[in-house]
């Protein structure tokens, strides 16, 4: 069986390549082949000499996600649906599909990624959770996912790139292997970027919060609120019985945060449920002493039971926040019209009927 290349840290390559009798530095080219270069042929690794290629051919193996479909936005955005695993994928990694979505904006892209097959979170606003928890995504499959992104839209790159896990999955239910991806993703050798362009959403899972902020190298971090009490928040998001609201916002408070670093605190409004001004003046309360920011996200029509909020609502709520200092922004998610926005990443084969683009 091949060894799989893709995922592995600086470390893990120079074992690798110290494996085959080569020098520490030949791990160094291979990693900047890799991530850098973003070469999934060990031919094209023109850096490194044409008999460890041919060698590294044989024993070796980089599989980055496959697509399998990929659906075009008018606004621009590509959802891709990626097939990982199977006989291609790490060993014994049985066969699932992922989505990521790429995003141009002007002078920069974001790239939003999954770290897990499905999900077992079960927020009931959203259809990712719909599918529950296939399986966990190793590092290679995470980083993977934004690699190909890139080369699949190489000829149009803006000089920056975001990338936001906040695909399938819950990150810090996938611990080690997201941040071995991250690791990656922010090692000025490996993909580079900053780690105040790469950020990780969490549904608020306390433990993953409190080891994520004992890193050294860390993304920046979003916290899925989505309600401004326990009871709206247990019957939205079952995970916050375990998490409740004290404990969670408890913990961003102990967070170490670094200077110029801040919470997002996300929040989907949805039509008649969560978007009052009095849930607005609640949040307030909530976050009072929390150093964040707050993403207000209308609700995208999908196949669940919810309705988006009116223009007034929005635009109120907003006014609440603003006016009690908390900086907060209004999120219209890309891509809707082909499954790709925030809570409606659930695998459809098809683009959305529900173009409402603005
Ligand atoms: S919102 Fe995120 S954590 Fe919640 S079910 Fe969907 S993918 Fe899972």
């Amino acid at each position: 069986m091949p060894v799989e290349l893709l995922g592995k840290s600086a470390e893990e390559l120079r074992e690798y390549v110290a494996s085959l009798g080569e020098r520490p530095f030949r791990a160094a080219q291979l990693y900047h082949a890799l991530y850098a270069e973003r070469r999934f042929e060990f031919a094209a690794m023109t850096n490194l000499p044409a008999e460890l290629r041919g060698r590294l051919a044989q024993e070796a193996s980089i599989t980055p996600p496959r697509i399998t479909r990929r659906f075009p936005s008018v606004d621009g955005s590509i959802r891709y649906l990626f097939s990982i695993g199977g006989s291609l994928g790490e060993e014994g990694a049985k066969p699932a599909q992922i989505e990521a979505v790429f995003m141009p904006r002007e002078g920069r892209q974001t790239i939003c990624i999954s770290t897990q097959a499905g999900c077992a979170v079960d927020c009931h606003f959203c259809l990712t959770a719909q599918l529950g928890l296939i399986r966990n995504l190793t590092a290679g499959e995470i980083v993977g996912q934004v690699l190909v992104a890139l080369e699949e839209n190489r000829e149009q790159l803006a000089p920056q790139t975001n990338v936001v896990l906040m695909g399938q999955g819950e990150p810090l239910l996938n611990y080690d292997a997201t941040m071995a991806a991250v690791r990656i993703l922010l090692d000025p050798k490996g993909v580079a970027l900053a780690p105040r362009h790469v950020t990780l959403s969490t549904s608020g899972i306390v433990p993953g919060i409190e080891r994520l902020g004992r890193e050294k190298i860390r993304p920046s971090l979003a916290i899925s609120l989505n309600a401004s009490s326990d009871e709206q928040r247990n019957s939205l998001m079952p995970i916050n019985r375990k998490y409740p609201l004290e404990v969670l916002l408890d913990a961003c408070q102990k967070y170490p945060l670094r200077p110029r670093e801040y919470f997002t605190f996300e929040y989907v409004l949805l039509g008649g449920v969560n978007d009052t001004p009095e849930d607005a003046r609640r949040v307030v309360r909530l976050i009072a002493n929390v150093r964040s920011k707050v993403n207000l996200i209308p609700w995208n029509p999908g196949s669940l039971p919810y309705r988006p909020p009116t223009p007034e609502s929005v635009e109120e709520f907003q006014r609440v926040l603003v006016d009690k200092g908390v900086p907060s922004f209004v999120r219209y998610s890309r891509g809707q019209d082909v499954f790709a926005a925030c809570g409606q990443l659930a695998l459809m084969e098809t683009p959305s009927p529900f173009v409402e683009l603005r």
